[in-house]
């Protein structure tokens, strides 16, 4: 039932009160241990999966990117801790 995280949709009415939470980007059902912790949700917890702040943080990067391809920055410079 689960393998790697995935977790069966059709078992949602069931497995809701089993530690799962809904994504809400990809909007499926995953083990908590799949979200992002995060201190000032409600639950703690991000309220998207991991791989799809994985998917925006590489769409921003990429956006980034061009961005300063386009502005033809040569000396970019990730932002100082
Ligand atoms: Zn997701």
């Amino acid at each position: 039932m689960r393998i790697n995280g995935e977790v069966n949709q059709s078992n949602i009415t069931l497995l809701e009160t089993d530690g799962l939470k809904r994504c809400n980007v990809c909007k499926k059902y995953k083990m908590l241990d799949h979200f992002h912790k995060h201190r000032l949700r409600y639950d703690g917890l991000a309220s998207a999966c991991k791989p799809c702040l994985n998917i925006a943080a590489n769409n921003l990067y990429s956006s980034q990117k061009l961005m300063a391809r386009k502005s033809n920055a040569r000396s970019v410079t990730p932002a100082k801790k």
